[in-house]
């Protein structure tokens, strides 16, 4: 099993070998976890709240100090965690790492997701039908027609129905879209060819009976006459649903799991890393080989980079909508650069990494949703930072990273959620800074304990962070935000990696479970509603 022990050429992100002393007290976090979730969470754990000593800690070492539990909440049978925490793990590595164009997972890369399926969909029908075709209509209903003008899904829905790929779109022509409105595009389909232009996808009725709030209909018209229609739900996270959809039959894990103790517990007895647990079961569940898998990985990763290195090159500008944000990615990471101090550099260069890939997203160009589009540039900056941008890293253990990232996520995903409107900012950034330390942990081949326990690290210090966006765009406090994110992720690897592993207090699931609880509990105005927070201190002139 890989279990890189402690290496000094990575403590900082990009930077050569530092020796620092480890402290004295590395157990010093042992009964930290004192707040008033330990009734509760004890009902999700199926134990009541305790003072007794784990994880091999004696009970002579048991502080006398602990503070009284409080009362046990009974959980809801609404809430994520009991809904989902029924079956293992079915999500697959395409389904979670989506690529498309910013600012939102749901508003712009689900919508041109659909469009792009439905340019397919017309690219397949007979010939003499396609002879007939002289236009593609596009209409947006619901949230995507109240506020889809604000994040662009006109301009992302228009780039899918002419034939962009999603993935591999040019930022430059997104940009092209919003700078020249009144572009003609000509589309061929079969032997035919006919206009498309932003006038093609109609902002229809805001209100109605939708199946989805998020919902679309695409039609390939032949004059008045209808020649292919399908009705599509762009359902948070970048998926996609269309009426009458039915889910990709699935094989059943190798390894199943629904907890972090499952999966480590997997680790053990069949002593195989995080990596290798989920490249196992990718191949169970999807039906692909490894070769398909790891080519799904470094089409994602490849995209990463470029976003970040799009990122830092783009000149200072404005980012749209009514706050007038300055990016600032380039110049930070220059200044970082120049900095005399080793590690401050370190820390400068990440966050830059993260500025960049936080602002592509809110230019509306292309991100990955790792896991949404509000955390984008977390990931990237870690991706970049330990690839070409810093330690270079081999691509292998790029793909072992991002693999148990993913197992990081889809454990969120399934026991507690990933959406800013469900969970706050805990579920974005939040669980997108986990998802980082656990991909640090094991592209640096650390044990499958460390890798959980950097994880557990980096997303317990994110518990209770709301989600306030100002004005409603994905800018402040989102992009900064991105950065913590990614410094964090260093944070809790670092510390995970240098502490005896054994002697952690809190553990993955628990803070899964912290999270999910918070979430239930928080007021919905800081569940991306822009009704408190720095959404309304902040005033805008
Ligand atoms: S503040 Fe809200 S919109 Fe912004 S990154 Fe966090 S969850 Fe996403």
């Amino acid at each position: 099993m890989p279990n890189r022990q402690y290496d000094d050429a990575i403590r900082l992100p990009d930077l050569p070998a530092h020796t620092s002393a480890l402290p004295a007290d590395v157990d010093r976090r042992a009964f930290l976890m004192r707040s008033a979730l330990v009734g509760a969470v004890a009902v999700i754990n199926g134990c009541s709240p305790s003072n007794q000593p784990q994880n091999g800690t004696s009970a002579a070492a048991t502080p006398p100090a602990a503070p009284p539990p409080l009362p046990s909440v009974p959980l809801s049978q609404d809430l994520n965690v009991v809904k989902k925490a029924k079956g293992p793990v079915m999500t697959t590595i395409d389904e979670f790492y989506k690529v498309g164009p910013g600012p939102s997972s749901s508003h712009t890369i689900g919508p041109m997701r659909i469009t792009y399926d439905f340019y397919q969909r017309c690219t397949k029908l007979p010939a003499d039908q396609l002879a007939k075709a002289t236009a593609l209509k596009v209409y947006l209903f619901g949230s995507l027609s109240a506020t889809g003008k604000g994040h662009g899904t006109e301009r992302a829905a228009l780039a899918g129905i002419i034939g962009k790929e999603p993935a591999t779109v040019d930022p430059l022509f997104l940009d092209s879209l919003r700078d020249k409105p009144d572009q003609t595009f000509t589309v061929t389909l079969g032997g035919k060819s006919f206009p498309v232009s932003l006038k093609d996808v109609v902002y229809d009725a805001p209100k109605g009976d939708f199946p989805h709030p998020n919902t679309m209909t695409c039609k390939l018209m032949a004059g008045d006459q209808v020649l292919l229609e399908q009705e599509y739900y762009s359902v948070g996270g970048g998926f996609i649903e269309w009426k009458g959809y039915q889910p990709p039959k699935k094989g059943q894990p190798t390894y199943p799991y629904s907890r972090m103790a499952d999966v480590l517990e997997h680790a053990k007895q069949h002593k195989l890393s995080i990596a290798q647990i989920a490249m196992a079961n990718e191949v169970a569940v999807s039906g692909k080989s490894e070769a398909d898998v790891h080519a799904y990985i470094d089409k994602v990763t490849t995209a990463m980079v470029n976003i970040v290195k799009t990122g830092l090159s783009m000149p200072e500008s404005t980012l749209p909508g009514p706050i007038n944000l300055k990016t600032k990615a380039g110049e930070v990471y220059k200044r970082a650069m120049d900095d005399k101090f080793i590690g401050q550099r370190g820390v400068g260069v990440v966050a830059a990494y993260a500025l960049a890939g936080s602002e592509e997203n809110a230019r509306g160009h292309l991100v990955v949703t790792a896991p949404t589009g509000g955390s984008a540039g977390v990931m990237p900056a870690l991706v970049y930072s330990i690839g070409e941008g810093g330690r270079h890293l081999s691509q292998e253990k790029i793909r072992e990273g991002m693999l148990a990232a993913a197992v990081v996520g889809y454990l969120c995903k399934h026991n507690a959620t990933l959406a800013g409107a469900e969970g706050g900012c805990q579920a974005e950034i939040g669980v997108a800074s986990a998802m980082g330390a656990a991909f640090l942990a094991q592209a640096h081949d650390f044990e499958p304990q460390v890798v959980a326990n950097a994880a557990e690290s980096s997303l317990e210090h994110h518990l209770g962070m709301t989600c306030d966006p100002v004005a409603g765009y994905v800018q402040i406090p989102c992009i900064e935000r991105c950065s913590f994110g990614a410094v964090k992720a260093w944070t809790g690897f670092l510390i995970a990696s240098n502490e005896i592993p054994a002697n952690r207090r809190v553990d993955f699931d628990t803070t899964v479970d912290a999270m999910a609880l918070t979430a239930k509990e928080m007021n919905s105005k800081y569940k991306e509603t822009s009704e408190g927070g720095l959404a309304v201190s902040l005033v805008l002139c």
